[in-house]
């Protein structure tokens, strides 16, 4: 039988983290056939991949792109970082499932049109995303504060016992139709008043369903970080449950360092707990803009604002001492509005980056205007700027941290690694050259050294372009 592809003479890091090596890969149908030196093989489609490198399609383990998946579903974004395979449904909010309403609190309002292309079941969301036909492949989690927004009237207080029940038939549902797991956002006024207790109620149907698992972007990632670590840690104890810490870092100059205990803590909890951690590359964060975000950052950008748009893209202290106000009083006129926050130390970052637990997701937020250029950077950053010009991982470390430990971290049983069987999501870059180009005044730049993309076996990016096929996938959780 003629294959469908052959890609010939790359190097390949196969995605578990052992040293690269040369073969030919064979791709029929959707699938890897063969791996291995094959100098007689013939295909339909040859990829000269002489000087190239060749990985699992990457998998970004951290996204917001829940309605980007279904409005923008050519997502360049994402196949030009080599990325085949998107985690939506982060920080408690998620598009499924979802009755939306009028006036909800941040974080809802940080992602656009959220109102509109929500789903009412994940079998709704997932039969919407097979509609559009995204490039990449999608894998849901269930957020917290959108069961809350579901089942409670005001957000500001803990759910009742009978709001508890209602999230939690929701999610059970959720969960038997295909979602991955359960996500919290503790740090924002939608979910900051549910006590850990509620979480726990939650966090226990995940026990029920097999490799789903608990994602939490913590009560505070500033001066109490290492209390929310901890209580993270003991909720997913409690409930007996994987743990997958988002975007793990420590922000605020008086918190520079912390990172030694909460990886400390996160050492000891390993012994006895399922737990790892998701962390972009940059030091500075991105989020709705609030009052105590602000302030453990000593400077913050504005990237939009609804009442005062001409403001995009100032500082914010600038903006305060033109109107004459404080930070506050700035911050109440400009919302709702959208920041990033330079409020990260070189020194956590490398750390985090190289701990053997942590994933690369890149917490990119689409469709507004002048995103934080993680959203069109992130991989090719890693491999470009921390694996070959600081040396701080290797190349096969990286991209098992992109690739194998993810699909692993995701229960993706037939992704993440180059072996025959497995599905041909396949990306394929210069390591000499691979680098990201979106900084914080040009955000949307597309980064360099992605050449080839698969997705399924369909190539998805061909020297650099674009082809037009957009063969992604839900994926149910099995
Ligand atoms: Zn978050």
């Amino acid at each position: 039988m003629q294959a469908d592809i052959l890609i010939r003479g790359a190097e390949v890091i196969d995605g578990t983290g052992r040293t690269a090596f040369h073969a030919d890969i064979e791709v029929i149908g959707a699938e890897i056939t063969r791996v291995g030196q094959m100098p007689q093989a013939q295909a339909r489609h040859i990829i000269d991949a002489t000087g190239l490198t060749v990985a699992p399609g990457f998998i970004d383990v951290h996204t917001h792109d829940d309605w980007a998946v279904i409005e923008d579903p050519a997502l360049a974004c994402k196949i030009t970082q080599g990325v085949t395979t998107v985690v939506v449904g982060n920080c408690g909010i998620s598009a499924a499932p979802f009755a939306p309403r009028e006036n909800l609190p941040a974080p809802f309002g940080i992602v656009p049109r959220v109102d509109t292309l929500s789903a009412p079941t994940v079998t709704d969301y997932a039969r919407r995303v097979t509609e559009a036909a995204p490039a990449v492949n999608v894998r849901l989690l269930v957020g917290h504060s959108t069961l809350r927004a579901n089942a409670m009237k005001d957000l500001d207080c803990p759910a009742t016992p009978s709001d508890i029940e209602t999230m939690a038939r929701q999610l059970d549902h959720a969960l038997t139709e295909g979602a991955a797991g359960f996500s919290t956002g503790l740090d924002y006024p939608a979910a900051s008043a549910a006590p850990m207790d509620e979480v726990v109620t939650l966090a226990r149907v995940l026990a029920r369903h097999e490799n789903a698992l608990y994602t939490t972007h913590i009560r505070d990632e500033a001066d109490h970080v290492i209390e929310a670590v901890r209580e993270a840690l003991s909720t997913a104890k409690t409930a007996d449950v994987p743990l997958l810490l988002s975007h793990h870092k420590t922000c605020g100059t008086r918190n520079f360092g912390k990172s030694k205990t909460t990886l400390a803590m996160i050492d000891t909890a390993r012994t006895d707990q399922d737990v790892a951690m998701d962390v972009y590359p940059y030091t500075a964060s991105s989020s709705a803009l609030l009052p105590h975000f602000a302030e453990a950052a000593p400077e913050v950008l504005i990237i939009w604002s609804t009442p005062h748009p001409d403001m995009a893209g100032r500082m914010l202290d600038d903006i305060a001492a033109e109107w004459g106000l404080t930070r506050n009083e700035a911050i109440a006129k400009l919302t709702p509005a959208a920041a990033v926050y330079f409020d990260m130390d070189d020194a956590d970052l490398d750390r985090i980056l190289q701990h053997p637990a942590t994933m690369i997701g890149s917490d990119g937020i689409p469709g507004t205007p002048k995103p934080h250029p993680r959203l069109w950077g992130t991989f090719p950053r890693v491999l470009g700027h921390y694996v070959r010009d600081r040396a701080l991982l290797t190349l096969p470390q990286a991209i098992h941290k992109m690739t194998g430990l993810s699909a692993a971290r995701f229960g993706l049983k037939t992704r993440g690694i180059i072996k025959p069987g497995m599905h041909a999501d396949l990306t394929l870059f210069d390591p000499a050259t691979i680098i990201d180009r979106a900084d914080f005044d040009h955000s949307e730049e597309v980064s360099h050294g992605i050449t080839h993309v698969l997705v399924g076996g369909q190539i998805t990016l061909q020297n650099g372009v674009q082809t037009g096929h957009r063969n992604g996938r839900f994926l149910h959780r099995a």
